[in-house]
């Protein structure tokens, strides 16, 4: 029993630094975004309306980059599954999670 206790502190170890390195990416490409909203309000968390563009671009802290054709961020896993339903609701297709 001790035996197999000590194999998986390693695999545990593991899984910690493996979901650290696993951040979902998030892009939205705004030359596709209307502006409808929908993702302000499924994952507001995550996305927000750019003030200037209207256009929506990635929330502070997880925005990487931010141009006049994408917004790019990288987002905690608990956020992810609100990311994709604003993903799979946009009615341009302007989002996509990995
Ligand atoms: S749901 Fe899509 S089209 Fe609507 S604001 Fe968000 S990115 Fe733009």
């Amino acid at each position: 029993m001790r035996h197999s206790a000590r194999q998986k502190q390693p695999l545990l170890a593991g899984a910690a630094v493996s979901l650290e390195s696993r951040m979902p990416k998030v892009r939205v490409d705004k030359e596709l975004c209307i502006s409808c909203g929908t993702c302000w309000v499924l994952a507001p968390q995550v996305f927000e309306e750019d003030p200037e563009t209207m256009k929506t671009r990635i929330k502070e802290p997880y925005r990487k980059v931010d141009n006049e054709k994408e917004s790019i961020g990288e987002i905690p896993p608990e956020l992810a599954n609100d990311a994709k339903s604003a993903a799979d609701a946009c009615p341009a297709s302007a989002i996509t999670v990995e």
